[in-house]
Protein backbone atom coordinates (compact mmCIF):
# COMPACT_ATOMS: atom_id res chain seq x y z
CA UNK A 1 0.00 0.00 0.00
CA UNK A 2 1.41 3.10 -0.74
CA UNK A 3 2.35 5.75 1.98
CA UNK A 4 0.27 8.29 3.32
CA UNK A 5 1.15 11.53 2.14
CA UNK A 6 1.70 14.08 4.50
CA UNK A 7 -1.03 16.76 4.45
CA UNK A 8 0.11 20.96 4.00
CA UNK A 9 -2.45 23.89 4.05
CA UNK A 10 -1.42 27.57 3.30
CA UNK A 11 -3.10 30.19 4.29
CA UNK A 12 -2.43 33.15 2.63
CA UNK A 13 -2.45 37.35 3.66
CA UNK A 14 -1.83 40.03 1.05
CA UNK A 15 -1.35 41.04 -1.96
CA UNK A 16 -0.47 39.60 -5.45
CA UNK A 17 3.36 38.84 -4.68
CA UNK A 18 1.97 36.51 -1.72
CA UNK A 19 -0.36 34.60 -3.88
CA UNK A 20 2.84 33.90 -6.68
CA UNK A 21 5.09 32.62 -3.53
CA UNK A 22 1.87 30.85 -1.86
CA UNK A 23 1.65 28.87 -5.74
CA UNK A 24 5.37 28.19 -5.47
CA UNK A 25 5.49 26.97 -2.23
CA UNK A 26 2.87 24.66 -2.80
CA UNK A 27 4.29 23.44 -5.84
CA UNK A 28 7.80 22.80 -4.07
CA UNK A 29 6.09 20.99 -1.12
CA UNK A 30 4.00 18.70 -3.53
CA UNK A 31 7.16 18.20 -5.62
CA UNK A 32 8.46 16.90 -1.88
CA UNK A 33 5.82 14.46 -1.66
CA UNK A 34 2.74 16.78 0.54
CA UNK A 35 -0.79 16.31 -0.65
CA UNK A 36 -2.15 20.53 -0.46
CA UNK A 37 -5.58 20.70 1.51
CA UNK A 38 -8.07 23.38 1.97
CA UNK A 39 -8.19 23.61 5.17
CA UNK A 40 -6.22 24.28 8.36
CA UNK A 41 -7.83 20.92 10.22
CA UNK A 42 -5.67 18.32 9.97
CA UNK A 43 -2.97 19.78 7.83
CA UNK A 44 0.43 18.03 9.34
CA UNK A 45 2.51 21.27 8.18
CA UNK A 46 0.56 25.05 8.33
CA UNK A 47 2.29 27.73 6.25
CA UNK A 48 1.13 31.32 7.19
CA UNK A 49 2.32 33.33 4.14
CA UNK A 50 2.12 37.20 5.60
CA UNK A 51 1.62 40.44 4.96
CA UNK A 52 3.14 43.70 7.00
CA UNK A 53 2.31 46.35 4.53
CA UNK A 54 -1.22 46.95 7.20
CA UNK A 55 -0.86 46.69 11.18
CA UNK A 56 -3.98 44.28 10.05
CA UNK A 57 -2.13 41.55 8.54
CA UNK A 58 0.45 41.19 11.48
CA UNK A 59 -2.62 41.15 14.04
CA UNK A 60 -4.52 38.01 11.60
CA UNK A 61 -0.87 36.43 11.85
CA UNK A 62 -0.70 36.67 15.75
CA UNK A 63 -4.69 35.32 15.58
CA UNK A 64 -4.41 32.40 13.32
CA UNK A 65 -0.89 31.49 14.88
CA UNK A 66 -2.81 31.45 18.65
CA UNK A 67 -5.13 28.97 16.73
CA UNK A 68 -2.55 26.46 15.73
CA UNK A 69 -0.31 26.73 19.50
CA UNK A 70 -1.43 23.38 20.53
CA UNK A 71 -1.83 21.72 17.43
CA UNK A 72 0.83 19.06 16.55
CA UNK A 73 1.10 20.45 13.28
CA UNK A 74 4.81 22.19 11.88
CA UNK A 75 3.86 25.84 11.93
CA UNK A 76 5.89 27.75 9.19
CA UNK A 77 5.59 31.71 9.32
CA UNK A 78 6.76 32.69 5.60
CA UNK A 79 6.32 36.56 4.06
CA UNK A 80 6.89 39.96 4.92
CA UNK A 81 6.38 39.34 8.68
CA UNK A 82 9.13 36.62 8.85
CA UNK A 83 11.08 38.93 6.88
CA UNK A 84 10.44 41.82 9.15
CA UNK A 85 10.18 40.37 12.68
CA UNK A 86 13.08 37.27 11.89
CA UNK A 87 13.81 35.84 15.56
CA UNK A 88 11.89 38.42 17.31
CA UNK A 89 8.87 35.96 16.14
CA UNK A 90 9.97 33.22 18.33
CA UNK A 91 10.20 34.69 21.14
CA UNK A 92 6.81 36.12 21.60
CA UNK A 93 5.36 32.74 19.49
CA UNK A 94 7.93 30.12 20.71
CA UNK A 95 5.71 27.09 19.21
CA UNK A 96 6.69 28.33 15.71
CA UNK A 97 8.70 25.86 13.71
CA UNK A 98 9.48 27.44 10.98
CA UNK A 99 10.18 31.52 10.10
CA UNK A 100 11.00 31.64 6.23
CA UNK A 101 11.81 34.90 4.07
CA UNK A 102 10.74 35.48 0.63
CA UNK A 103 13.87 34.82 -0.92
CA UNK A 104 14.35 31.68 1.13
CA UNK A 105 11.59 29.83 -0.01
CA UNK A 106 13.44 27.02 -2.16
CA UNK A 107 15.00 25.48 1.16
CA UNK A 108 10.90 25.26 2.46
CA UNK A 109 11.00 21.57 2.18
CA UNK A 110 14.16 20.98 3.82
CA UNK A 111 13.43 23.03 6.74
CA UNK A 112 10.25 21.50 6.79
CA UNK A 113 11.80 17.91 7.46
CA UNK A 114 14.13 19.04 10.03
CA UNK A 115 11.40 20.42 11.88
CA UNK A 116 9.05 17.12 11.56
CA UNK A 117 12.18 15.25 12.68
CA UNK A 118 12.07 17.24 16.35
CA UNK A 119 14.96 19.50 15.22
CA UNK A 120 15.25 23.28 17.03
CA UNK A 121 12.92 26.03 15.00
CA UNK A 122 14.64 27.80 12.25
CA UNK A 123 14.79 31.26 11.04
CA UNK A 124 16.07 31.46 7.39
CA UNK A 125 15.70 35.28 6.20
CA UNK A 126 18.89 36.40 3.85
CA UNK A 127 18.50 38.51 0.58
CA UNK A 128 19.50 36.59 -2.14
CA UNK A 129 21.06 39.80 -3.21
CA UNK A 130 24.45 38.61 -4.90
CA UNK A 131 22.46 36.05 -7.11
CA UNK A 132 19.58 36.57 -7.29
CA UNK A 133 16.26 33.43 -7.47
CA UNK A 134 12.75 33.74 -9.24
CA UNK A 135 10.45 31.21 -8.84
CA UNK A 136 8.82 30.29 -11.32
CA UNK A 137 5.23 28.27 -12.70
CA UNK A 138 5.88 24.75 -12.72
CA UNK A 139 3.95 24.23 -16.18
CA UNK A 140 2.30 20.48 -17.06
CA UNK A 141 0.54 19.88 -19.98
CA UNK A 142 -2.85 21.23 -20.26
CA UNK A 143 -2.45 21.86 -16.21
CA UNK A 144 -1.93 25.42 -16.64
CA UNK A 145 -4.28 27.95 -15.19
CA UNK A 146 -6.51 30.62 -17.16
CA UNK A 147 -4.56 33.17 -15.83
CA UNK A 148 -0.44 32.79 -14.16
CA UNK A 149 1.45 35.37 -12.27
CA UNK A 150 5.04 36.14 -13.47
CA UNK A 151 7.76 37.70 -11.73
CA UNK A 152 9.57 40.13 -13.44
CA UNK A 153 11.52 41.95 -10.50
CA UNK A 154 11.60 42.34 -6.56
CA UNK A 155 11.98 44.60 -4.20
CA UNK A 156 11.96 48.06 -4.08
CA UNK A 157 14.69 50.86 -4.55
CA UNK A 158 11.92 53.85 -3.45
CA UNK A 159 11.60 54.79 -0.19
CA UNK A 160 7.96 55.75 0.35
CA UNK A 161 7.97 57.29 3.80
CA UNK A 162 4.69 54.78 5.19
CA UNK A 163 6.41 51.76 3.16
CA UNK A 164 7.92 48.72 5.25
CA UNK A 165 8.27 46.64 1.64
CA UNK A 166 11.89 47.87 1.00
CA UNK A 167 12.62 46.38 4.34
CA UNK A 168 11.22 43.58 4.07
CA UNK A 169 11.49 42.41 -0.06
CA UNK A 170 15.07 43.93 0.30
CA UNK A 171 16.49 46.21 -2.85
CA UNK A 172 15.25 46.10 -6.50
CA UNK A 173 16.76 42.68 -8.80
CA UNK A 174 15.19 42.13 -12.25
CA UNK A 175 15.01 38.93 -13.79
CA UNK A 176 16.50 38.58 -17.69
CA UNK A 177 13.92 39.14 -19.95
CA UNK A 178 15.33 36.10 -21.93
CA UNK A 179 13.99 34.33 -18.96
CA UNK A 180 10.57 36.25 -18.86
CA UNK A 181 9.98 35.68 -22.26
CA UNK A 182 10.52 31.85 -22.33
CA UNK A 183 8.24 31.20 -18.66
CA UNK A 184 5.33 33.35 -20.08
CA UNK A 185 6.00 31.03 -23.90
CA UNK A 186 5.69 27.62 -21.97
CA UNK A 187 2.51 29.28 -19.84
CA UNK A 188 0.63 30.08 -23.20
CA UNK A 189 2.05 26.51 -24.49
CA UNK A 190 0.17 24.91 -21.16
CA UNK A 191 -3.01 26.63 -22.09
CA UNK A 192 -2.93 29.95 -20.20
CA UNK A 193 -4.97 32.88 -21.16
CA UNK A 194 -3.50 35.27 -19.28
CA UNK A 195 -0.24 36.46 -17.85
CA UNK A 196 0.23 38.91 -14.98
CA UNK A 197 3.32 40.44 -14.65
CA UNK A 198 4.75 40.84 -11.10
CA UNK A 199 6.95 43.66 -9.65
CA UNK A 200 6.86 45.52 -6.65
CA UNK A 201 7.65 48.44 -8.94
CA UNK A 202 6.83 46.72 -12.14
CA UNK A 203 7.71 48.95 -14.45
CA UNK A 204 10.74 49.80 -13.37
CA UNK A 205 11.90 46.74 -14.75
CA UNK A 206 15.59 46.93 -16.08
CA UNK A 207 17.21 43.47 -18.12
CA UNK A 208 20.12 42.31 -16.05
CA UNK A 209 22.18 41.15 -19.20
CA UNK A 210 21.60 44.27 -21.32
CA UNK A 211 24.42 47.52 -20.30
CA UNK A 212 22.50 50.91 -19.72
CA UNK A 213 23.49 54.28 -20.89
CA UNK A 214 25.09 56.13 -18.18
CA UNK A 215 22.84 59.02 -19.61
CA UNK A 216 19.92 57.06 -19.26
CA UNK A 217 16.47 59.19 -18.06
CA UNK A 218 15.79 57.23 -13.97
CA UNK A 219 12.37 56.90 -15.23
CA UNK A 220 12.46 55.46 -18.93
CA UNK A 221 13.15 51.64 -17.83
CA UNK A 222 12.85 48.40 -20.50
CA UNK A 223 9.48 47.22 -19.38
CA UNK A 224 8.36 48.56 -22.47
CA UNK A 225 10.73 46.78 -24.22
CA UNK A 226 9.59 43.95 -22.65
CA UNK A 227 5.63 44.01 -22.95
CA UNK A 228 6.71 44.34 -26.68
CA UNK A 229 9.10 41.47 -26.63
CA UNK A 230 6.02 39.39 -24.73
CA UNK A 231 3.60 40.11 -27.38
CA UNK A 232 5.31 39.17 -30.37
CA UNK A 233 6.91 36.43 -29.29
CA UNK A 234 3.56 34.59 -27.33
CA UNK A 235 1.28 35.57 -29.80
CA UNK A 236 -1.04 32.83 -28.32
CA UNK A 237 -1.71 35.08 -25.27
CA UNK A 238 -4.98 36.33 -24.61
CA UNK A 239 -4.30 38.80 -21.87
CA UNK A 240 -1.37 40.54 -20.27
CA UNK A 241 -1.55 42.62 -17.57
CA UNK A 242 0.90 43.96 -14.96
CA UNK A 243 1.25 45.00 -11.06
CA UNK A 244 1.69 47.17 -9.42
CA UNK A 245 3.75 49.87 -11.23
CA UNK A 246 4.56 53.71 -10.27
CA UNK A 247 3.61 56.60 -11.84
CA UNK A 248 7.00 57.86 -11.87
CA UNK A 249 8.25 55.10 -14.73
CA UNK A 250 4.83 55.78 -16.36
CA UNK A 251 6.84 57.27 -19.26
CA UNK A 252 5.79 57.95 -22.97
CA UNK A 253 7.21 54.86 -24.38
CA UNK A 254 4.79 52.66 -22.24
CA UNK A 255 2.15 54.77 -23.09
CA UNK A 256 3.17 54.17 -27.06
CA UNK A 257 3.34 50.34 -25.87
CA UNK A 258 -0.57 50.50 -24.41
CA UNK A 259 -1.27 53.05 -27.71
CA UNK A 260 0.07 49.56 -30.24
CA UNK A 261 -0.08 46.40 -28.13
CA UNK A 262 -3.93 45.18 -28.22
CA UNK A 263 -2.84 42.12 -25.95
CA UNK A 264 -2.42 44.85 -22.81
CA UNK A 265 -5.19 44.75 -20.70
CA UNK A 266 -7.17 47.96 -20.94
CA UNK A 267 -7.45 48.47 -17.03
CA UNK A 268 -4.06 50.02 -15.06
CA UNK A 269 -4.50 49.94 -11.33
CA UNK A 270 -1.63 53.29 -10.70
CA UNK A 271 -1.44 53.65 -6.71
CA UNK A 272 -1.51 57.52 -6.17
CA UNK A 273 -2.03 57.48 -2.52
CA UNK A 274 -2.86 61.48 -1.82
CA UNK A 275 -3.99 64.31 -4.72
CA UNK A 276 -1.92 67.00 -1.90
CA UNK A 277 1.73 67.90 -3.13
CA UNK A 278 1.83 68.68 0.39
CA UNK A 279 1.46 65.17 1.29
CA UNK A 280 3.00 63.29 -1.72
CA UNK A 281 6.24 65.36 -0.64
CA UNK A 282 5.62 63.62 2.97
CA UNK A 283 5.23 60.65 1.71
CA UNK A 284 8.21 60.66 -0.65
CA UNK A 285 6.66 59.39 -3.76
CA UNK A 286 8.82 61.67 -6.40
CA UNK A 287 6.06 62.82 -8.14
CA UNK A 288 3.17 65.78 -8.17
CA UNK A 289 -0.58 65.49 -8.72
CA UNK A 290 0.10 67.48 -11.75
CA UNK A 291 2.48 64.72 -13.01
CA UNK A 292 0.25 62.09 -12.13
CA UNK A 293 -2.13 63.80 -14.20
CA UNK A 294 -0.68 64.33 -17.04
CA UNK A 295 0.94 60.79 -17.41
CA UNK A 296 -2.23 59.15 -16.79
CA UNK A 297 -4.32 61.56 -19.29
CA UNK A 298 -1.63 60.67 -21.98
CA UNK A 299 -2.30 56.71 -21.05
CA UNK A 300 -5.95 57.58 -21.60
CA UNK A 301 -5.61 59.68 -24.87
CA UNK A 302 -3.42 56.06 -26.00
CA UNK A 303 -6.23 53.80 -25.34
CA UNK A 304 -9.60 55.64 -24.86
CA UNK A 305 -11.01 52.21 -23.74
CA UNK A 306 -9.21 52.23 -20.38
CA UNK A 307 -9.89 51.91 -17.23
CA UNK A 308 -7.95 52.90 -13.77
CA UNK A 309 -8.17 52.12 -10.27
CA UNK A 310 -6.04 53.32 -7.82
CA UNK A 311 -4.66 53.35 -3.97
CA UNK A 312 -5.33 55.82 -1.05
CA UNK A 313 -4.07 56.33 2.04
CA UNK A 314 -5.90 58.99 4.32
CA UNK A 315 -4.84 60.11 7.60
CA UNK A 316 -1.24 60.71 7.02
CA UNK A 317 0.56 62.37 9.23
CA UNK A 318 -0.17 66.23 8.90
CA UNK A 319 -2.67 65.37 6.63
CA UNK A 320 -5.40 68.40 7.08
CA UNK A 321 -9.00 68.57 5.88
CA UNK A 322 -7.79 70.94 2.54
CA UNK A 323 -5.67 67.99 1.89
CA UNK A 324 -8.00 65.35 2.16
CA UNK A 325 -10.38 67.50 0.05
CA UNK A 326 -7.69 67.44 -2.33
CA UNK A 327 -7.65 63.92 -2.76
CA UNK A 328 -11.49 63.45 -3.10
CA UNK A 329 -10.85 65.92 -5.72
CA UNK A 330 -8.40 64.21 -7.54
CA UNK A 331 -10.85 61.15 -7.51
CA UNK A 332 -13.10 62.86 -9.11
CA UNK A 333 -11.33 64.79 -11.42
CA UNK A 334 -9.80 60.80 -12.60
CA UNK A 335 -13.15 59.31 -12.43
CA UNK A 336 -11.32 56.36 -10.79
CA UNK A 337 -13.52 53.08 -11.49
CA UNK A 338 -12.68 51.94 -8.10
CA UNK A 339 -10.36 52.59 -5.38
CA UNK A 340 -8.16 50.62 -2.58
CA UNK A 341 -8.56 52.75 0.59
CA UNK A 342 -6.83 52.67 3.86
CA UNK A 343 -5.98 54.99 7.34
CA UNK A 344 -2.60 55.23 7.87
CA UNK A 345 -0.82 53.50 10.53
CA UNK A 346 2.68 53.28 11.81
CA UNK A 347 4.82 50.78 10.77
CA UNK A 348 8.32 49.57 12.09
CA UNK A 349 11.24 50.48 9.59
CA UNK A 350 9.44 53.13 7.84
CA UNK A 351 10.45 56.62 7.99
CA UNK A 352 7.48 57.81 8.61
CA UNK A 353 8.01 56.69 12.20
CA UNK A 354 9.61 60.64 12.72
CA UNK A 355 6.21 62.36 11.80
CA UNK A 356 3.85 62.93 14.45
CA UNK A 357 0.81 60.01 13.77
CA UNK A 358 -1.53 63.37 14.03
CA UNK A 359 -4.73 62.73 12.58
CA UNK A 360 -7.69 61.49 15.34
CA UNK A 361 -8.67 57.80 14.17
CA UNK A 362 -12.13 59.35 14.38
CA UNK A 363 -10.86 61.60 11.71
CA UNK A 364 -9.08 58.93 9.73
CA UNK A 365 -12.61 57.17 9.80
CA UNK A 366 -14.74 59.65 8.85
CA UNK A 367 -12.66 60.59 6.36
CA UNK A 368 -11.96 57.27 4.84
CA UNK A 369 -15.73 57.19 4.27
CA UNK A 370 -16.55 59.48 2.93
CA UNK A 371 -13.64 58.79 0.44
CA UNK A 372 -15.37 55.25 -0.13
CA UNK A 373 -18.85 57.03 -0.74
CA UNK A 374 -17.18 59.06 -3.24
CA UNK A 375 -15.35 56.34 -5.61
CA UNK A 376 -18.52 53.68 -4.78
CA UNK A 377 -20.87 55.96 -6.47
CA UNK A 378 -18.29 56.51 -9.18
CA UNK A 379 -18.12 52.38 -9.68
CA UNK A 380 -21.52 52.21 -9.41
CA UNK A 381 -22.34 54.77 -12.25
CA UNK A 382 -19.13 52.82 -14.54
CA UNK A 383 -21.07 49.71 -14.17
CA UNK A 384 -24.30 51.13 -15.06
CA UNK A 385 -22.99 52.38 -18.15
CA UNK A 386 -21.91 49.00 -19.24
CA UNK A 387 -25.63 47.57 -18.95
CA UNK A 388 -26.61 46.10 -22.18
CA UNK A 389 -23.08 46.32 -23.40
CA UNK A 390 -22.16 42.63 -25.22
CA UNK A 391 -18.31 42.08 -22.86
CA UNK A 392 -15.58 39.34 -23.41
CA UNK A 393 -15.02 37.35 -20.17
CA UNK A 394 -12.10 34.74 -18.96
CA UNK A 395 -13.56 32.67 -17.06
CA UNK A 396 -11.66 32.04 -13.49
CA UNK A 397 -13.62 30.01 -11.69
CA UNK A 398 -17.01 29.56 -9.60
CA UNK A 399 -18.55 33.19 -8.53
CA UNK A 400 -17.67 31.60 -5.02
CA UNK A 401 -17.41 28.33 -3.59
CA UNK A 402 -19.99 25.69 -5.00
CA UNK A 403 -22.22 28.49 -6.90
CA UNK A 404 -23.73 27.32 -9.63
CA UNK A 405 -22.97 30.56 -11.82
CA UNK A 406 -19.21 31.46 -13.07
CA UNK A 407 -17.27 34.39 -12.47
CA UNK A 408 -15.11 36.24 -15.09
CA UNK A 409 -13.61 39.33 -16.22
CA UNK A 410 -13.21 41.67 -19.30
CA UNK A 411 -10.55 43.16 -20.60
CA UNK A 412 -10.93 45.94 -18.55
CA UNK A 413 -11.44 43.79 -15.19
CA UNK A 414 -14.76 44.11 -14.40
CA UNK A 415 -16.09 41.21 -12.90
CA UNK A 416 -19.41 39.68 -14.64
CA UNK A 417 -21.10 36.83 -13.31
CA UNK A 418 -22.63 33.84 -16.06
CA UNK A 419 -24.73 30.39 -15.57
CA UNK A 420 -23.17 27.64 -16.55
CA UNK A 421 -23.45 26.04 -20.31
CA UNK A 422 -21.68 23.51 -22.42
CA UNK A 423 -17.90 24.84 -22.83
CA UNK A 424 -18.41 27.31 -19.69
CA UNK A 425 -15.87 26.59 -17.10
CA UNK A 426 -12.32 28.06 -15.76
CA UNK A 427 -10.27 29.27 -19.12
CA UNK A 428 -13.07 29.43 -21.13
CA UNK A 429 -13.17 32.97 -23.70
CA UNK A 430 -17.04 33.63 -24.06
CA UNK A 431 -18.71 36.87 -25.26
CA UNK A 432 -21.62 37.64 -23.03
CA UNK A 433 -24.58 40.34 -22.64
CA UNK A 434 -24.71 42.10 -19.43
CA UNK A 435 -28.00 42.20 -17.67
CA UNK A 436 -27.64 43.99 -14.85
CA UNK A 437 -25.18 45.84 -12.56
CA UNK A 438 -24.74 45.33 -8.63
CA UNK A 439 -22.55 46.80 -6.49
CA UNK A 440 -19.04 45.78 -7.41
CA UNK A 441 -19.83 43.36 -9.98
CA UNK A 442 -22.03 42.71 -13.40
CA UNK A 443 -23.90 39.93 -14.27
CA UNK A 444 -24.55 38.75 -17.78
CA UNK A 445 -25.87 35.63 -20.43
CA UNK A 446 -23.27 34.13 -22.06
CA UNK A 447 -23.88 34.43 -26.03
CA UNK A 448 -21.36 32.63 -27.55
CA UNK A 449 -18.07 30.62 -26.00
CA UNK A 450 -15.05 31.58 -28.34
CA UNK A 451 -12.47 29.55 -26.81
CA UNK A 452 -14.27 26.11 -24.44
CA UNK A 453 -12.45 25.00 -20.86
CA UNK A 454 -10.29 22.67 -20.66
CA UNK A 455 -9.21 21.15 -17.48
CA UNK A 456 -6.83 22.74 -15.07
CA UNK A 457 -5.41 22.49 -11.46
CA UNK A 458 -7.42 25.17 -9.30
CA UNK A 459 -5.70 26.44 -6.51
CA UNK A 460 -5.94 24.58 -3.19
CA UNK A 461 -4.47 27.50 -0.40
CA UNK A 462 -6.66 29.78 1.30
CA UNK A 463 -6.69 33.18 1.09
CA UNK A 464 -7.45 35.67 3.75
CA UNK A 465 -8.07 39.01 1.81
CA UNK A 466 -6.37 41.84 2.57
CA UNK A 467 -6.47 44.26 -0.08
CA UNK A 468 -2.63 45.39 -0.61
CA UNK A 469 -1.41 46.78 -3.34
CA UNK A 470 1.52 48.56 -2.98
CA UNK A 471 4.32 50.92 -5.70
S1 LIG B 1 4.74 51.96 -1.78
FE1 LIG B 1 5.53 50.78 -3.53
S2 LIG B 1 7.08 52.08 -4.43
FE2 LIG B 1 6.73 52.90 -2.39
S3 LIG B 1 8.29 51.88 -1.09
FE3 LIG B 1 6.40 50.64 -1.00
S4 LIG B 1 6.67 49.07 -2.59
FE4 LIG B 1 8.16 50.69 -3.01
Amino acid sequence: MPAMKKKLCLVTFGCQMNVHDSQRMEDLMRDAGYEVVPEVEGADVVILNTCSVREKGEQKLRSEAGKLKKADTVLVVAGCVAQQEGEALLKSMPFIDVVVGPDNLQELPALVREAELGGPSTVRTVFDVDAPHFLTNSVAPGAAGASAYVTVMKGCDERCSFCVVPYTRGPERYRPADDIVAEVRALVEGGTREVVLLGQTVNSFLDPTVALPADRDPDESQFPELLRRIAAEAPGLDRLRYTSPHPRHLTASLVRAHADLAVLSTHVHMPVQSGSDRVLKRMIRRYTRAEYVRRVTALRAARPELTLSTDIIVGFPGETRDDFDLTLSLVRELQFVSLYGFKYSVRPHTPALKLDDDVPEGEKQSRLLALFEVSEAQTRAHLATLVGARVELLIEGPSRPGAATWSGRTRANEIVHVAGGEGVGPGAVVVAEVARANKHSLEGRVESVRIPAATRVQPTFRRIALPVVTA
